[in-house]
């Protein structure tokens, strides 16, 4: 413990010795004395005293003087004053030395018993006082650490999401490229051996997209921006789509796959159909994965109805593998595995349901998962919707070969792609198409060639070196001839930050296509372009 400095003032030196004698045996002190008010002072002001015992009467500065000096320096105002007096014990003294700051008072002749306790119960309070002190003193550090590491997290959270911008560009640029190249080898002449090299390529890549979306995915629903689009779908429909898309891919590995659906589900509800179907999905993958026999069941049953509300829950059981019970806990989290030799035995990241938790979530829903080890696993996903009646547009997916698709009415189309892959493949797909296409590699050249020659359609990257897509367009938008301003511009961004994309339309963009695009969905947006651009001239 550390000592404390204790001041006696007195005028007096035989009083010093006495009481400084009284006071030897108490620990943790250290004397100091004086029998000048001023000398005492500038000790005060030099050391650091904790506690004073002041004589009342001495000639000069008296004792009340001396500790109203003490209170009036802020170097010297937390000192102790314990008055020491022999003069009466009238209330108005009593009075004025505690108006001048002094804490207790002491009566001459001293009682050495109560002498010894005060001041040992003073030095007590003082150590009380560090203590506190010491602990205020951590306590606003840790309190600034705290406002630092938010800083420094909501710097993170920034470069976080510029990173995830970045890279979901860099990655799925190249993926574009290749996922183009095999729907150009795809229409081309091919032996039996080739088509199969072009399956197993697909794939691949299909493989590596899927675990690209599942990183950015769970970076997107944790820096809060993932969006949940909410419309009326038919889940009865959606069912059976997943129905179709898995019974062909539980028959490759000879395993049953059933769909039970509870007669009181309705035909209609309100809730996001991409992402019902990605969790959904997610359970069924994860069966088929882990079930080497007997079968997989999705069943749907209804827990509440109301008027205009249901409560569904949706449920995979498999007679696979199974999971052990201290694994089940952990597997809704990010990277975590059954146990480790899954990711040898089966791959995987350890992704999926973590996305389906948050998925789950973010549809004020909730997951779980049953499991005996060796029989079989249950997952399943619940959540309220609101039933309604109404009839969505439908959407007609075509999937057709690219080049099965219709011509378009010779038009010039110009490509500013700085990946040459991108540009020779988007090329080769807009040539099937029965256009004439020019590629530059910029937005300045972009602007350029507009300036030179006459364009129907203008695909611009938005990422790209010397002048972006972003600028480029802006300074189409805005060309003196407005038949150059008025071409119909559409982006090609590998971005899954919607924010990008928003940031193409407001720099003039027509319209946004992701990287990697469907060839229809590219056909369909060019035709729409065109046919309204021949209505306005
Ligand atoms: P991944 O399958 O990519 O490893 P998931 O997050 O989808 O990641 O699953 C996490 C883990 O949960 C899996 O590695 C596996 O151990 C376990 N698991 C999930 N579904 C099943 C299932 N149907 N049967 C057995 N184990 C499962």
């Amino acid at each position: 413990m550390k000592s404390v400095n204790l001041l006696i003032l007195d005028d007096k030196e035989e009083n010093i010795i006495s009481l400084s004698a009284l006071l030897a045996d108490i620990q943790h002190i250290n004397i100091i004395s004086s029998t000048d008010p001023n000398e005492a002072l500038k000790i005060c002001w030099k050391n650091d005293i904790a506690i004073a015992l002041v004589d009342v009467q001495m000639p000069g500065i008296n004792g009340f003087e001396f500790v109203s000096l003490l209170k009036s320096n802020p170097k010297t105002n937390h000192i102790m004053a314990i008055m020491v007096t022999a003069i009466s014990k009238e209330d108005k003294y009593l009075l004025q030395g505690l108006k001048s700051g002094a804490v207790d008072y002491l009566y001459k002749p001293l009682n050495p018993e109560i002498t010894v306790a005060k001041v040992i119960s003073f030095i007590k309070q003082i150590h009380i006082q560090e203590e506190i002190k010491q602990k205020n003193i951590a306590l606003e550090e840790s309190r600034k650490q705290l406002i630092l590491a938010k800083e420094e997290a909501e710097e993170a959270r920034k470069s976080k999401e510029s990173f995830l911008a970045n890279m979901s560009h860099e990655i799925r640029t190249p993926i574009n490229g290749i996922v183009g190249i095999i729907h150009m080898l795809r229409s081309s002449e091919l032996n039996d051996e080739q088509k199969d090299w072009i399956n197993r390529l697909d794939t691949a890549s299909n493989s590596l997209l899927l675990i690209i979306n599942d990183i950015l995915d769970i970076s997107k629903i944790d820096s809060g921006m993932m969006k949940i689009e909410i419309e009326s779908f038919s889940i009865r429909k959606k069912l059976a789509d997943i129905k179709n898309i898995f019974k062909v891919k539980a028959l490759d590995k000879q395993l049953d796959f059933d769909v039970d659906i509870d007669p009181l589900l309705p035909e209609y509800i309100k809730s996001d159909p991409l992402r019902i179907q990605q969790i959904i999905n997610n359970f069924i993958s994860n069966s088929l994965k882990f079930t080497e026999s007997g079968n997989i069941t999705l069943k749907v049953a209804v827990l509440e109805k109301t008027l205009h509300a249901v409560t569904a829950q949706f449920t995979v059981i498999d007679t696979g593998i199974g999971i052990k019970p201290e694994a089940i806990e952990k597997i809704f989290l990010a990277f975590e595995q059954g146990d480790d030799g899954i990711t040898k035995k089966f791959g995987g990241t350890g992704l999926g349901l973590a996305i389906v938790k948050r998925l789950a979530d973010l549809l004020n829903g909730k997951v779980e998962a049953k499991s005996t080890y060796g029989d079989g696993s249950a997952f399943s996903f619940q959540a309220t919707f609101e039933q309604t009646e109404e009839l969505p547009p439908e959407e007609k997916i075509d999937k057709k070969v690219f080049s099965t698709l219709e011509k378009f009415d010779n038009l010039t189309i110009l490509i500013a792609e700085d990946n040459d892959l991108n540009s020779f493949m988007l090329a080769h797909m807009l040539e099937s198409w029965g256009c004439h296409v020019d590629i530059v590699k910029n937005g300045r050249q972009a602007v350029e060639n507009v300036n030179q020659q006459d364009y129907d359609l203008i695909m611009m990257d938005t990422h790209m070196p010397i002048m972006s897509g972003f600028e480029a367009i802006k300074e189409i938008k805005k060309h003196a001839n407005p038949k150059k301003a008025y071409i119909p511009i559409i982006t090609i961004s590998a971005s899954v930050l919607e924010h990008e994309q928003a940031a193409a339309y407001e720099a003039g963009a027509d319209s946004v296509i992701g990287k990697p695009f469907d060839p229809v969905d590219l056909h369909q947006k060019i035709s729409k372009l065109i046919s309204k651009k021949t209505a306005i001239s």
